[in-house]
């Protein structure tokens, strides 16, 4: 092949014998290729070029392995957004508009290797071939909807006329993306071939469909509406509008915008299509959601290149794990042991109970490899994950290992007789880590005789949704260790967060006001699905009775008395969490707690509230007091918004951005609310205070923090 045209920063142009046009992208500054400005100029100019010269077809790749175009460039969506709305309509407009030249001019194929995602798949939409690599790197998807908005460079217009309104619908409102095999079965993609025959048979396959007019004929239908029968187009409306709203719960408007611009584009030709995608996108784009949104995004990014640690070269020379070991095979061990060995390490679990392990050891391979999908475990892949998972009964087991997370009863006297113990049998270089959730690591340290190599590892129940993961900094923990344990949680798939210590680290002391709240309010005789329902109306997962019942009111008891221990000054531990204890109600692990559950285990579903733990919460009644829905809200999320201020001030994190990935990914705090002082933002510190007035009689707890009283005087955000 011969280069032919001038100087570009991001592609290169070359010729093949045959006359055919090679366009490689190579994006320089970014980790992927992404649609910057410059690369719209450049293809722009390209295509001036080429042009003149006419060439029988053009094929379109990446030079970059794994990336064929991850998306638009979002440092310059987020610039866009704050310049109004005609502003955006031009700035897709000029998107579309050179993917409409590339569309119309000379053929062209491209060539997928690698994430071909939201303006990359657009790209190569507009091009009349798709060849995709096998290889499990090429994913194909619109992940727009995620940022709260929709694919605006032609995207909701091509990919309907491609492969069917209904599929287009799904894939573009979902945000999921495919691979190679499943875009061959959609249509998505016109052939799949390994890598290193992918261009030449691009070429192959271009010359073929143009000669035979296969070329010609899509670009027909690609221009024209979609022939849908109204009878199928309604039926097709109504139940996604279903669907949508189920798996949404109203909260996030691109998903339904996205269904009707696609449907609405189907019934008019390509170029009215567009005009109702671009100002949809406006639209969207300047929602509070797609901000929201878009702020997540960025913060998880940060979050991606963090090393935990401010010294680049000690983070690159921490220890890396081969040899992970959990002790504890209770719920929160047996989520982790899975998590692990999903994430291709084979993993060694200690418990002192072998009941616990016969119960543990299914259940852990049964959900390493489940299959989401087909719902249900993949069989091959479980039988893969058992030769990988081995148990044993006493601590001697763990020689050998470079890193041990500790996960039994949380009693701190157990855990620092277990830690002790750990560290005598472990060997010297082994990282040790805690996954308890409130007892601060300088104190179980106490028995170690190297507290460097300690930290904690905390994760967040259940451990295969529950994305975070604190990294507890004890007084004596290593910038090595700390390092070592962030790269692991990154190995796993999970989004680490260094914590300084503390009780309750950052996010059981921001969870602690929300849960001991509805215990208030259910002792004023609020019901306790009126409380879940309420706070599943504001966005959360579940709510804070089905959360007690889910972490088990044993564990929630002793962190109670950690918690009550270090901040009584503002929360008592509630008397009804030991009663219902007591009577033998421990949640979800035993059938019943606050709810009676359809069996015992992390399976069971709730199937109703409880007379008798009504009967037990009678016993500590408070009088009555209002409670509109807005004030349950108000109870149960503004204490959590002062806890996060005090988190700030005593500098537990680093910044707001932290807090809010915290609850996010912990507890699932609404990511459309952008996360708890992002909420607080869209009230404002002033508003916050107006609404604590009425709360006042309820204590220390709904009193306004000075960093509140200071953002209100400011007007400064909480986010800033
Ligand atoms: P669990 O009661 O389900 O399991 C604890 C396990 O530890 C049991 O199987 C028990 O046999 C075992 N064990 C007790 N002493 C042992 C010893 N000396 N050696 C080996 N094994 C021993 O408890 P869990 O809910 O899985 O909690 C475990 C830890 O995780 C606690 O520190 C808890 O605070 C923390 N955590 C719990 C949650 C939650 O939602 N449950 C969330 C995050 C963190």
């Amino acid at each position: 092949m011969t280069a032919i045209a001038g100087e570009h920063r991001t592609l290169a142009v070359e010729r093949t014998a045959d006359g055919f046009v090679v366009l490689s992208f190579l994006v320089p500054d970014h980790r992927h290729n992404v649609i910057t400005p410059r690369v719209v100029e450049e293809l722009s100019a390209v295509l001036d070029e080429l042009a003149a010269a006419g060439p029988p077809g053009v094929v379109l790749r990446s030079a970059r392995p794994g990336s064929f175009f991850a998306g638009a460039d979002l440092g310059r969506l987020a610039e866009i957004r704050g310049l109004g709305e005609a502003a955006i309509i031009e700035a897709c407009d000029r998107g579309r508009g050179l993917f409409a030249r590339l569309a119309e001019s000379f053929p062209t194929a491209a060539v997928i290797d690698g994430a071909c995602l939201g303006g990359g798949l657009e790209l190569a939409l507009a091009c009349d071939l798709r060849i995709a690599t096998p290889e499990p790197h090429t994913q194909l998807g619109l992940p727009e909807v995620k940022l709260g908005l929709l694919p605006g460079w032609g995207g909701t217009v091509r990919l309907p006329r491609l492969i069917g309104v209904g599929p287009a619908i799904e894939l573009a409102a979902s945000g999921e993306s495919v691979d190679a095999a499943l875009a061959v079965r959609l249509g998505l993609v016109d052939a799949c071939v390994p890598a290193e025959m992918a261009v030449e048979s691009a070429r192959r396959l271009l010359a073929a469909r143009t000669a035979d007019g296969a070329v010609a004929r899509r670009r027909a239908v690609m221009a024209a509406p979609v022939a849908i029968d109204p009878a199928e187009r309604d039926f097709l409306e109504s139940t996604t509008a279903a669907v949508i709203l189920g798996r949404t719960g109203g909260h996030y408007p691109a998903p339904p915008a996205i269904l009707q611009t696609i449907l609405a584009g189907a019934s008019v030709d390509a170029a009215a299509a567009a005009r109702i995608e671009s100002q949809t996108f406006a639209r969207l784009a300047a929602t509070p959601v797609a901000g929201n949104l878009l702020r997540v995004f960025t913060i998880g990014d940060r979050n991606r290149r963090d090393s935990g640690i401010g010294d680049a070269a000690a983070a690159a020379s921490a220890p890396v794990v081969s040899k992970p070991t959990v002790v504890g095979a209770g719920i929160m061990g047996s989520g982790i042991a899975a998590r692990h060995l999903r994430s291709g390490f084979p993993l060694m679990l200690v418990d002192i109970d072998p009941a616990a392990l016969v119960a543990a050891v299914p259940t852990i391979v049964d959900e390493a490899a489940w299959d989401r999908g087909s719902g249900r475990a993949d069989p091959a892949v479980a039988l893969g994950h058992a030769a990988r998972l081995r148990s044993a009964t006493t601590l001697a087991a763990i020689a050998g290992a470079d890193l041990v997370i500790e996960s039994v009863t949380e009693r701190p006297d157990v855990k620092q007789r277990v830690l002790a113990e750990i560290e005598q049998v472990a060997g010297p270089e082994a990282v040790i880590a805690t996954n308890t959730s409130t007892n601060p690591v300088g104190r179980l340290a106490a028995g170690l005789t190297d507290p460097s190599r300690f930290c904690g590892m905390h994760f967040f129940n259940p451990v295969r949704r529950m994305m975070l993961v604190e990294v507890v900094r004890g007084p004596a923990t290593s910038d090595r260790t700390v390092a070592a344990v962030v790269a692991h949680a990154k190995r796993l798939g999970k989004v680490p967060v260094v914590v300084n210590d503390s009780p309750g680290f950052l996010v059981n002391r921001i969870l602690m006001p929300y849960l001991h709240e509805a215990g208030e309010l259910l002792r004023e005789g609020v019901p306790a699905g009126r409380i879940d329902r309420v706070a599943r109306g504001f966005g959360m997962p579940l709510g804070p009775i089905e959360l007690y019942d889910m972490v088990g009111l044993d564990t929630a008891f002793y962190a109670g008395l950690v918690l009550s221990a270090a901040f009584g000054d503002r929360i008592e531990a509630s008397p009804v969490i030991p009663a219902l204890v007591k009577a033998g109600r421990l949640g979800r692990k035993s059938g019943a707690g606050f709810y009676r559950h359809s069996e015992a285990g992390q399976h069971a579903r709730v199937v109703a509230a409880d007379e008798k733990a009504a009967e037990i919460i009678a016993r500590y009644a408070h009088p009555p007091r209002e409670s509109s829905d807005r004030t349950i809200v108000d109870r149960l999320f503004l204490p959590m918004l002062l806890e996060a201020l005090r988190v700030l001030d005593e500098r537990l994190v680093r910044d707001a951005a932290d807090v809010d990935l915290g609850v996010i990914h912990a507890l699932g705090f609404p990511a459309f609310r952008g996360g708890l002082l992002a909420w607080g933002d869209s009230l404002g510190a002033a508003e916050v205070i107006r609404r604590l007035e009425p709360l006042a009689d309820l204590g220390p707890r709904m009193r306004p923090v000075d960093r509140l009283l200071a953002h209100a005087a400011s007007g400064r955000p909480f986010t800033e």
